[in-house]
Order: structure tokens, then sequence, then C-alpha cells
């Protein structure tokens, strides 16, 4: 049957909605549709002009980056080159954490500016503001890099997603009348997962029918590992899949490409940036969303060549309201080149291997999504500047908590509060306040770690 909505959503809603909230979405998408076409060249020049622009700006209106500067030596308006801006030391996720108002462009009031948090991959919780041309111009990146799988708005999609705030928004009336009609997406709460769920998972994709699914990498593995677990034939199959959120492994990719018959479209995004690099059809690394953001990769403060491993530092190209300028994200990754055969001119990277959240699995035979509790446990607890949770047995966690300034006893309060309503009262917990959480051996922070297999529940 002809899917009637979608017409009527894409070319009526849609427009409606985006003149109502007087949206600079529609403008940025027109716009990225054809920078991503331009020369690798065309493309650094436009970035060097954009970041030229937003490096006067944060010197002229965010205390922080004039103090910054200033000590740096830095020169805004000298700037000639991308590389000039490599002597301003990196903004930490601590630099955040303790100077936000400074960072903040000082003429914006706080009812201009959009709150937003992250618990992050590296359990480092962060508040932030983004202006309001920033979200539309987000939203315009996340529509064009959707559009490369074959999702445009209007399309039916499914969302195994590990975050509940973004479903709990769906009780209001409206928000429901929005999603039918415009968003036309089903979400799936992979916070925590029992097998009924993951069979009432199988049954709303069958009768909804979706175009993409849109996943947490390690999630999209689950339910693939449970369909082949239960010898399943009669599942729905999309005609794309994008895994988000989580590193996603090579034999995890082969396995959801196998039993959904169809390709994954891999991205890297965050709370703090949302789309940063995405799959085109070529499936030969991710295209840098290279027109919002500046991404260098670094090792001992100097870019790597490309094919090697550095570390993400990121610059937000467009985010005036709260400039992040070489923000240090906690992410490896490899710049790969700008030759892809889709003609962008948008360079390529690929993430470093590994994962950086494991599931937990609790005595009742209940899946916790670690990425998920870096949301709703360890932001939500205050003063908590870093941690890292780890199961040894099924009924043993270990709590390694980095203090941050305004750790108090109500946050270890909270906490004690809070453990037992997502694994259970059987289990056993210990918290360990520690000075730092060491990083693994290939240089990346895990947040969550389990010895534990959750397909152990099937
Ligand atoms: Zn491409």
């Amino acid at each position: 049957m002809p899917d009637i909505i979608r017409p009527i959503a894409k070319n009526i809603i849609f427009p409606l909605i985006i003149l109502r909230e007087k949206s600079s979405t529609l403008k940025h998408l027109a716009e990225m549709e054809i920078t991503q076409f331009l020369s690798a060249e065309e493309i650094r020049n436009l970035q060097l002009e954009r970041l030229k622009k937003l490096m006067v700006h944060a010197y002229k209106n965010c205390p922080f980056y004039t103090k910054r500067f200033d000590e740096a030596g830095f020169k805004p308006e000298k700037m000639h080159s991308l590389e000039d801006i490599l002597i301003i030391p990196v903004l930490t996720k601590k630099d955040i954490q303790r100077n936000k108002e400074t960072i903040k462009d000082k003429n914006f009031g706080k009812d201009m500016l959009i709150p937003n948090k992250t618990g992050g991959s590296t359990g480092s919780p962060l508040h932030f503001y983004l202006d309001a041309d920033r979200l539309f111009s987000r939203q315009a990146a996340t529509f064009r890099h959707n559009r490369w799988t074959g999702w445009d708005i209007g399309v039916k999609t499914a969302a195994l997603w590990g975050h509940r705030e973004d479903i709990s928004g769906l009780q209001h009336f409206k928000a429901r009348l929005r999603n039918f009609l415009v968003d036309r997406r089903v979400i799936l709460d992979t916070s925590s997962i029992t097998l009924e769920k993951l069979a009432s998972f199988k049954l709303q994709l069958r009768q909804f029918n979706p175009m993409v699914y849109i996943a947490y990498a390690n999630s999209m593995y689950l339910f693939a590992r449970y369909l082949k677990e239960t010898n399943s034939t009669d599942h729905h199959r999309p005609r794309a899949i994008i895994t988000s959120a989580e590193v996603l492994d090579p034999e995890q990719r082969m396995l959801i490409e196998k039993i959904f018959d169809c390709r994954v479209f891999d991205r890297y995004g965050s709370r703090e940036t949302s789309v940063i690099a995405s799959e085109c059809d070529k499936h030969t690394g991710l295209h840098i969303c290279a027109e919002t953001f500046l991404l260098e990769f670094i090792k001992e403060n100097k870019p790597v060549a490309s094919g090697e491993l550095g570390k993400i530092v990121i610059t937000d190209l467009l985010n005036y309201g709260m400039p992040f300028i070489r923000y240090q994200i906690e992410d490896a990754g490899i710049p790969a080149g700008d030759n892809c055969s889709c003609g962008r001119g948008l360079p390529l990277m690929k993430m470093a291997a590994g994962r950086v959240t494991d599931f937990f699995v609790t005595p009742d035979r209940k899946i916790i999504s670690g990425a998920s509790l870096t949301i709703y446990l360890i932001a939500n607890t205050p003063g908590i500047a870093q941690a890292q949770l780890i199961q040894e047995k099924i009924d043993e966690i270990v709590f390694k908590i980095v203090k941050g300034d305004n750790f108090t006893e109500e946050s270890l309060k909270f906490l004690k509060n809070e453990i037992p309503k997502y694994f259970g009262d059987s289990v056993k917990y210990q918290i360990e306040y520690v000075d730092q959480i060491p990083l693994e051996s290939s240089g990346k922070y895990r947040f969550s770690i389990s010895k534990v297999d959750p397909a152990e529940i099937f």
C-alpha cells in the first residue's frame, strides 16, 4: 500500500512547522546540499572563513576566550591558516564544567540560549548552551546526513534508542500528533532490555514497517543477536540502518547487515555536537560535517598524518552563543583523506576501534545500557567529575568515582537511592573514590566494563 502520509508530511506539514517556528533549518539544508560537493580545498577555505569569524567573535564577547587567547598570544584577526589555532590550549570538559558562564557570549541573555546536557560516553557530565540558529543548523546537518541513507523528511523510521527523555516527550498530545504526521518515528527504549521487550521490538517493527532504523550500536547488535539466537526468519527488514552513539565493531556490523539484509551507515556524533561525521552509500569512511565543525586529530599537540590515530579536538564553527573552540571530546579517530567516489569533498575519518560502553546484566535477567546510565545516573548525580562502572559478576558492581567540586553527602545519598532502581536490590555494589580513571591501552576511556555477556539472557 502506498504511504499517503509521507508526501503530505514532507511537502505541507513540515514546511508549515518551519514557517511557524521561524526556523532557518531549510535554508541551512539547501546550503549544505550544495557545499558537500565543493572540492576539498574549497571546503577548507570555507572553514577558514568561518573559523576566523568565530574566533574574532569569541575574543570580543566571551571573557573566557579573551583571557585564553591573550595568554596564548593568539590574535584572531591575524589568522591566515587553520593550523594557526594550534597554539590555543585545548578546551577540556573540566574547563567547561568550571567556566560555563564565561565561555558563553556575555551579550546573550539566558532566555536567548537553549540549555542542553550530556552524560557523555566518557562519564563526565557536561551542561552547555546553544544559540537558536545553531539548533537549526544542527537539524539541517542531521537531515542532510540522514538523506545519504535514503531517509528523507516524512519517511517512517524506528529508533532503538537508550535515552528515555526523547520518548517521554511523546506523552503530550501535541508531540504525539507531530510524531504521527511528521517525524513518524517509533521509539524502542533500549536503556533497559528484557527478553519480553526484545520480542515486542520485533512485533512493533513488523507492524510499523519503518524504512530506516537509527540505533545505539550496541543495542542494534544485541537485537540482531537475539534474532539470530531465536532463529528468526520473519522479522522486519529496513532499507538502511544507522548506528550511532557507540562504537560499532566490524564484527557487529557484519552480523547486523546479515540479519537485516541491508547496509549499516555508521555515524559519529555526541549530544554536545549532534552529528559530527557519517558514512555515505560508498561506506569508505565517515564524511565529516566540515561546514559546521573543524576536526583536528592530535598526538602530542601536533596533527597526525593521514591514516594515523589521534585524539579528536573539535571546534564548532557555528555556535556563537557558547563557542566550543578546540574542545577535547575524549574520543580518538583517524583522518582518512578526502577521496570518496561519491564526489563529496567533505573529508573522511574513521573511528578508533574498541567499545567504550558495555551492557550490564542483572540477576533478574535485565540488560542495562551503559551508555544510558551515563545520562540518567551519572549526569544527574551532582558533583561527579568522572565515573567508571565495572561488573565483574552478575551480582557485583564497582562504581569508581572522581569527585568534582560539588560532590557532597547529598550526591552520595542520591546515588545510593538511584542505583537499586537500575540494578535491583540483590546486586551488591561498592563505591570507590579515585583521583583519576586510567585510560585503556588504546587511549580510550571506558565508562562501563562488564564481564557478563548480555546474550546470557536469551
Ligand atoms: Zn562518500
